[in-house]
């Protein structure tokens, strides 16, 4: 199976995607995992460095492929995932899609590209030009990664634009959303209810999450430091096994990029019942906590996570999206 994740830049997409890579091996699955962003940090969690990209490997040896040997670009991560990270274009020439056609090319010489059960492709995703949309040519499955506000849903709705136009010539479908570093979800519903598809999980912001990046390590890994991050591991499982059941997903039909603002617009302006939700949600968490809930992550309590700095992020991409 072959997934591409995608969503706006700083999202979250190589924390959730080294994280789902982990819990797919977990799983009793073989996995490699692409790194497609030029910033070729995609499984520093997995190997605790900067791993060599395959463009600088392919640019010392002159392009030569067969003086390549597998150990020159794939390296073994945490949890025996497979890493290679395909590295950019030089910066304002070149395409990524180049980039990533001879990261294939490269992994299909070396017999590597059909050894896996899984192939995850962390692509980044602010603006799905043709280049970057490459991956989605070798991938059965989309996911996206998103948080609860109007820049992150915009880049969704442009990557299931490019999602709708790739299952044209080839059977990709949209596994769906993730919700991510976000308390509260009911932008993310407002829009897969214009835009249908399945949310897989919503990721609160977690503290432990971002000193994860720092440390160099995945949360499974930290976890077995410290059992009590092993809720937070149950999120990366819990949408593992949904992939590993392959969903049916859905070929999306994207809004118009007048719709999304009129959705969005109308969202923030008229908030009649939005507030009203949100006012109960806040009021149900209270007393959740109050009754000493736990925070095992079901879609349902994630709101439970909710601190007085993610209130703050939220009431700030109101702000914005105002200003
Ligand atoms: P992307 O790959 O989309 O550019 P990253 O995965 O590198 O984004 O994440 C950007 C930053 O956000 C990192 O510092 C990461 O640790 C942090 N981060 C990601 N998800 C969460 C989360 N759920 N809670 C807290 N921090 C997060
Ligand atoms: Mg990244």
């Amino acid at each position: 199976m072959k997934l591409a994740v995608y969503g706006k830049g700083g999202i979250g997409k190589s924390t959730t995607s080294c994280n789902i890579s982990i819990a797919l091996a977990k799983r009793g699955k073989k996995v490699l995992q692409i790194g497609c962003d030029p910033k070729h940090d995609s499984t520093f969690t997995l190997t605790g460095f900067l791993i060599p990209t395959i463009i600088d490997t392919l640019q010392s040896k002159d392009y030569h492929y067969e003086d390549v040997w597998p150990e020159d670009v794939i390296y073994k991560g945490y949890g025996n995932v497979d890493c290679v990270e395909a590295g950019g274009p030089p910066a304002g020439a070149g395409c990524g899609g180049y980039v990533v056609g001879e990261t294939v090319k490269l992994l299909k010489e070396l017999n590597a590209f059909y050894e896996y059960d899984i192939i995850l492709f962390d692509v980044l995703g602010d603006v799905v030009c043709g280049g970057f949309a490459a991956p989605l040519n070798y991938a059965d499955y989309c996911i996206i990664v998103t948080d609860n506000g109007f820049d992150a849903l915009f880049a969704a709705n442009r990557i299931a634009a490019s999602v709708r136009e790739k299952s044209r010539v080839h059977p990709l479908r949209l596994a769906g959303l993730i919700g991510n570093r976000t308390a509260k979800r009911d932008l993310i519903d407002k829009y897969v209810e214009a835009c249908p598809m399945p949310v897989l999980e919503v990721l609160p912001l977690i503290e432990d999450i971002r000193v994860s990046r720092v440390k160099g390590k995945t949360l499974f890994e930290m976890a077995e430091q410290d059992v009590s991050l092993s809720y937070i591991c149950d999120f990366y499982l819990n949408i593992a096994d949904q992939l590993l059941t392959e969903p049916e997903g859905v070929v999306p039909r994207e809004l118009s990029d007048r719709e999304l603002f009129t959705l969005l617009t109308d969202f923030y302006l008229n908030p009649t019942n939005n507030s009203n939700n949100s006012k109960e949600e806040n009021i149900s968490q209270k007393s959740k906590l109050n009754a000493g809930w736990d925070s095992s992550p079901t879609l349902k309590n994630t709101n439970l996570l909710l601190n007085e700095k993610q209130h703050k992020n939220d009431t700030n991409q109101v702000d914005f999206f105002l200003v």
